[in-house]
């Protein structure tokens, strides 16, 4: 299967408005403390590569999407005067600790990444020396976090893949198999007298950076013990962790509050199991963790956040790590917006914009469109240049549209929804026009959940199409949101008027028994102001909530 190469795409519209913001902070960021933790490491900021790694991945990769050059070149030569004679990267701790270990496998993926768009030899050189550091030095247990040791997985079969050495798919093979998620373990029960678990503490964006690493085996080895343990890890997110918007916790025991990087590494994990099993449900979850808790955890300075709750938990803008995952998940999603594989071209995600897809035999370029009208989503997509043999177009039926309609040149199609796709297939014609129909209906969700749990069976989230809402106080401000409870009668319909400008109404009650109107709007709206550029800085934003208790007097729909 190939996927959509992102310098072939134009997008407008908010998803394209957030990369270029994302991109603006990512210029902004590249300063004096980017290197500090090579040119003023202490005991809590050393972890070495990490911060200047993830800023080359990201730029490197987000260049070749808007064709524009953000100083990558320069970056990379001050990262490789960092290396140690020994290869690896970081001057404070010997041995190294977990920190600069873990910096060590995001300087080694930056590198790479670097490589793929520029073909620089020295930045090759330079990771093939810390690939040889891993192969000589990589310990298969360490004290303390260890899940940050086996991040390296990804950047090692990315080095096997480049340079065709197999010392390289040896090391990724003893990386995989000594991992905690290979083991399938998730956290120790012991606790240091910091009260942090040890060995294996939890966290969650080292443990999925892990498991896209295994992924990245298995596509490669096609050895089924490499992907097992990650559809266990997903089984085990989505039943224990995961959070109505899509999102995810920091760590497994501290499910209330996210870490951006590990809701990135949970997209794109859906969207690497999507690409090696086509089955639509990671799809599906993909686009919810994108357009839900993604947008959600991006500032309004472009940063994104971590310690971010969906109950009023406006968190921190974490810029040595969260602000370059998201961005480069990001990229991730342009390229899985359209896949080709033997005369199929996959519609995945919907965006505004133009595309221009290399089939076996010709190009197809298109152009979409989006309007929101009469409680629908309209897309079109207009096929501006064609292949000349029959190409089969598989359109992904959104799972929160219901009942969808599909009109091609005029003429409605009947869908079979089986797989999840609109399957058609035909010659077709420069000019052609589809236009597909997605209802978009409100959503109640009862009972406050976290992955199968309930944990407040009388609260309620509200979604509209694939957004999930929130109330917050710039648009309630007369209104004790943190006591107010929502009135739903028997219909469900009846309870919410959809305004123009994407705003849900309804009626709720307060403490007093008095019925207040109450205005609704997406969460990913909430964004909020962090107070400076450059590691971690706390936000303000307005006071908001997601689970809504419902009046109890009530009698409650079905
Ligand atoms: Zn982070």
């Amino acid at each position: 299967m190939n996927l959509a190469d992102p310098a072939q795409l134009v997008l407008k519209g908010e998803f394209q408005d957030r990369i270029v913001r994302s991109i603006h902070h990512l210029l902004d960021l590249n300063t004096d403390e980017m290197r500090r933790e090579f040119t003023s490491p202490n005991d809590f900021w050393h972890w070495g590569a990490d911060y200047m790694g993830r800023w080359i991945s990201a730029m490197s990769l987000l260049g070749q999407y808007t064709g524009e050059s953000y100083g990558v070149d320069a970056v990379v030569r001050e990262l490789l005067g960092f290396q140690n004679s020994d290869g690896s990267f970081g001057p404070y701790t010997d041995p190294h600790d977990f920190q600069e270990w873990f910096g060590m496998s995001r300087g080694l993926v930056g590198l790479l990444e670097y490589y793929q768009t520029s073909h620089d030899e020295q930045a090759l050189v330079a990771a093939t020396r810390l690939g040889d550091f891993y192969l000589a030095n990589y310990p298969d247990w360490a004290p303390c976090l260890y899940e940050c040791y086996s991040t390296a997985l990804e950047g090692l079969v990315l080095l096997f893949k480049l340079t065709g050495e197999a010392k390289y798919l040896e090391t990724a093979r003893r990386v995989a198999t000594s991992c905690a998620v290979y083991k399938g373990i998730r956290y120790s029960k012991e606790l240091t007298p910091e009260g942090r678990r040890s060995p294996v503490s939890g966290q969650v964006h080292c443990q999925l950076t892990t498991a896209r690493g295994l992924l990245d085996l298995y596509e490669i080895t096609r050895e089924e013990a490499y992907l097992t343990p990650v559809i266990e890890l997903h089984d085990y997110i989505s039943n224990e962790l995961l959070w109505v918007s899509g999102g995810i916790g920091f760590y497994y025991y501290r499910p209330e509050e996210n870490e951006t990087c590990a809701d990135s590494d949970w997209l794109r994990l859906n969207l690497q199991l999507w690409r090696l099993t086509r089955d639509v449900r990671f799809m599906h979850l993909a686009e919810h963790i994108l357009v839900n808790q993604l947008f959600f955890d991006q500032a309004d300075n472009g940063g994104f956040c971590y310690l971010r709750g969906l109950q009023n938990r406006a968190g921190a803008v974490f810029d040595a790590c969260c602000s370059h995952h998201a961005p480069r998940a990001f990229y991730e999603v342009l390229r899985h917006m359209y896949a080709t594989s033997e005369g199929a071209v996959w519609i995945n995600l919907f965006m505004e914009g133009k595309a221009r897809l290399a089939l076996e035999d010709g190009t197809l370029s298109l152009s979409s469109e989006i309007q929101e009208d009469s409680g629908a989503q309209i897309f079109s997509l207009e096929l501006e240049e064609v292949p000349p043999t029959p190409l089969r177009l598989m359109l992904r039926l959104p799972a929160w549209a219901g009942q969808a309609s599909l009109v091609v040149n005029g003429q409605a199609v009947a869908l079979n929804n089986e797989t999840g796709y609109a399957r058609l297939e035909r010659i077709w014609r420069q000019g052609d026009r589809l236009v597909a129909t997605f209802p978009m209906a409100v959503r109640v969700t009862r009972g406050h959940t976290l992955g199968q749990h309930v944990l407040f069976p009388d609260e309620v989230a509200v979604f509209y199409g694939p957004r999930l809402f929130s109330l917050d106080d710039t648009l309630n401000p007369d209104i004790r949101l943190h006591l107010v409870r929502l009135k739903l009668p028997s219909s469900l319909p009846d309870a919410f008027r959809v305004s123009r400008n994407n705003r849900l109404l309804a009626m709720g009650v307060t403490p007093d028994h008095a019925s207040e109107p109450l205005i609704f709007s997406p969460l990913s709206e909430i964004g909020g102001t962090p107070s400076g550029l450059g590691r971690i800085h706390t936000v303000r934003s307005p006071y908001y909530k997601v689970w809504i208790p419902l009046e109890a007097d009530i009698p409650l729909p079905s």
